[in-house]
């Protein structure tokens, strides 16, 4: 494993985001209003609309699909930590259709909040970066 360090459990919050901001703006905002350095993430609720991407492996870059319909949040979980020294969130969701079929992907910018609940971690220990990968290209955490 390239990256293995040890955290204690800081701070907690259960945390009710704003109708119609932005899903994962408002949680970026949270950990930097907070000065999160290393934590997790868990919410439920509702999205009014929502951008998810899938990475293309090939071509190294994401691509974006819009839903422009209600959908429940089923699951958003992910992490927050750094990038360029600004506060990262970094988040996956499965949400769920009318008929309840399912969908999911890496949260973009663009999802629109109808109602959300969040229980956000705090770890404690070591500042986690993120830079460029240039085997995957993706912004991963940097080896130390
Ligand atoms: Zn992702």
């Amino acid at each position: 494993m390239y990256i293995v360090h040890r955290y204690q459990q800081g701070r907690k919050w259960v945390a009710r985001l704003p109708f119609e901001a932005d899903l994962l703006e408002a949680l970026e905002h949270f950990a930097g209003k907070e000065e999160i350095k290393v934590g997790r993430v868990e919410a439920i609720g509702a999205v009014k609309k929502a951008v998810i991407g899938f990475y293309d492996q090939d071509k190294k870059e994401y691509g974006s699909l819009e839903f422009e319909e209600p959908l429940e949040i089923l699951t958003c979980l992910g992490n927050f930590s750094r990038k360029d020294g600004l506060p990262k969130a970094h988040l996956h969701v499965t949400l769920s259709r009318h008929d309840g079929s399912t969908l999911g992907g890496h949260l973009m910018p663009g999802s629109t909040v109808f109602a959300c609940e969040a229980v956000i971690e705090e770890l404690v220990g070591p500042g986690l970066n993120r830079g460029y990968d240039p085997q995957t290209g993706l912004p991963l955490w940097e080896k130390k």
